[in-house]
């Protein structure tokens, strides 16, 4: 058989369902978030359309504003079902699937329950997935204006290993470009006081965590240890697995311990009241948002971090602000919590947090200085990862999983009593935060996801210290004000605790 796709009559067949499709289409495209970035409008460009056949009855949903993350506009949605395969094929958790019959077939949550009151994990995985301006992430942009604009607070902004090998691409840089000077001078023209770095409190999240491990394994006691700074594999895992949240580490994810950090340490050295300083975050994800907003994270009142912006967002707001990134000459992170170590940087990419941990775990069981940094058994895309990684006589058995189906599949296999390990890093979104929902939109093309991951390693390789430990100002950090990893003050501050919710979804 031939099939020929570029007939007249295939042409038109094709431009027919178009029109179809936009005849219950909004045609607000100048002012949709996903403006330039939209399938549909590319497609109703390449097909040449300049007027829509069909007008008839238009959907008429209520937004759904309802969680800090995601925004549902189900009149644009184009029933492809793609977040519903995110949803449920990728990361099994299920909530977005057909929901009524004929002209009011939607996809969303049951009964088109409020995200927010559904068991969604807000990764963002459907957002990326949806080739048009009905799911989005929350706009947080004129907030970070607003704080801008407030003469009378101080304003530090912190921004995650994963948005420097990213954001050069919303300005023509090529996939896999680090852009991390460019950001900070970026960010210096938008305003802010201090321009910090996530990746020095990746550092403090390995010091903390890693002795937890270390704990753990000498007292074989609540083995394995889970990585737990991927809030939506945190949220996952209280929905779907509450009987084991004896196992998650309890080191807060280090948006929240850098915040919390610039509002006691950073507040006293600045003679600054905690009320006074805004902390932003630049994150690649959507579920950091929430995250943010969780009461766990608002001891006395006072949130540890303030605003979160996507990669996507902040690179609109240099557009906003005339910014061309592409064209700024690089500068230097601020300290004291700027500088950090390649095991930070690392965070970024799937395998990266057991990497991180197993360097420093290796000087401090065997206390002999370790030869080579590079575990590369943990790296590279697969969704699951196994290794055995003999360190200080110890065969330390580990597994990196990312994709919530293959965090699934390796947490009922050790229910089973089928698997066994020491620790396990897991990242909601498939390959870690480089392709977290808030990232530059790649429309399917992974080997931009290949080239981020090339990116974040070369970073890591590009400088002097490696290993968090070794990082002079997380060990200055250690000496002036939290004594040492696991001090009170580091449980107080750096600390949380997991709430078992099965269905429910309060925060
Ligand atoms: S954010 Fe994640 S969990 Fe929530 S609906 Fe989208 S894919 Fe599902
Ligand atoms: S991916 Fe977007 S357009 Fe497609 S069904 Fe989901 S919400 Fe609708
Ligand atoms: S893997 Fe990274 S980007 Fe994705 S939800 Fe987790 S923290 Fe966010």
């Amino acid at each position: 058989m031939v099939v020929k796709t570029n007939t007249l009559r295939a042409i038109n067949a094709r431009r027919s369902i178009l029109d179809l499709i936009l005849s219950d289409h909004p045609k607000d495209c100048l002012t949709c978030e996903k403006n330039g970035d939209c399938e549909l409008q590319r497609l109703a460009s390449e097909m040449d359309l300049h007027h829509v056949l069909y007008e008839g009855k238009m959907s008429e949903y209520k937004l759904d504003l309802s969680c800090d993350a995601i925004v549902r506009d189900l009149d644009k949605c184009i029933m492809c079902r793609r977040c519903e395969t995110a949803c449920t094929d990728v990361q099994s958790v299920g909530v977005l699937s057909g929901v009524g019959r004929g002209f009011e077939a939607v996809v969303g949550p049951a009964d088109l329950m409020p995200l927010e009151d559904s068991i969604c994990v807000f990764c963002g995985q459907c957002v990326i997935a949806c080739p048009v301006g009905a799911l989005t992430e929350q706009n947080c942009r004129y907030k970070v204006w607003r704080a801008l604009n407030k003469k009378d607070k101080h304003i530090v902004v912190q921004t995650a290993p994963a948005v420097r090998v990213a954001i050069g691409e919303s300005f023509g840089m090529k996939p896999g470009t680090i852009a991390t000077g460019q950001l900070v001078a970026g960010l210096k023209m938008l305003g802010f006081d201090k321009v910090f770095d996530t990746d020095f409190a990746a550092d403090l999240t390995i010091m903390e965590e890693t002795t937890e491990l270390i704990d753990r394994i000498t007292r074989n006691e609540n083995l394995p240890i889970l990585t737990s700074c991927c809030p939506g594999w945190v949220k996952f895992m209280e929905h779907q697995f509450p009987e084991l949240l004896y196992m998650p580490s309890t080191a807060k994810s280090p948006q929240q311990m850098f915040g919390a950090i610039a509002k006691s340490y950073y507040a006293e050295k600045m003679d600054l009241k905690p009320e006074d300083i805004i902390v932003v975050s630049v994150m690649p994800c959507l579920s950091k948002k929430y995250e943010a907003s969780r009461e766990k994270f608002a001891p006395d009142g006072i949130r540890d971090v303030d605003n979160v912006i996507s990669t996507r967002e902040l690179a609109s707001m240099f557009k906003e602000a005339g910014i061309q990134l592409d064209k700024l000459e690089p500068q230097e992170y601020d300290n004291p919590l700027g500088e950090s170590t390649g095991a930070g940087v690392i965070f970024g990419a799937s395998g990266g947090v057991l990497e991180a941990a197993l360097r420093t775990a290796a000087e401090w069981l065997s206390k002999e200085e370790l030869k080579d940094v590079n575990f590369t058994a943990v790296r590279g895309p697969e969704g699951i990862k196994e290794a055995t990684v003999p360190v200080a006589g110890i065969d330390v058995k580990v597994a990196v999983c990312s994709g919530l189906s293959n965090a699934r599949w390796v947490l009922e296999r050790i229910q089973r009593g089928e698997a066994h390990y020491h620790a396990i890093e897991i990242m909601a979104c498939p390959g870690g935060c480089l392709n977290g929902g808030g990232q530059p939109y790649i429309h399917g093309d992974s080997s931009i996801l290949e080239k981020r991951a090339a990116a974040i390693y070369k970073a890591d390789e590009a400088l002097a210290i490696r290993k968090s430990h070794e990082n002079p100002h997380i060990k200055k950090l250690y000496a002036e004000f939290l004594e040492k990893p696991g001090s009170r003050i580091a449980h107080k501050l750096l600390h949380t605790n997991y709430t078992a919710r099965g269905h429910l979804c309060d925060k």
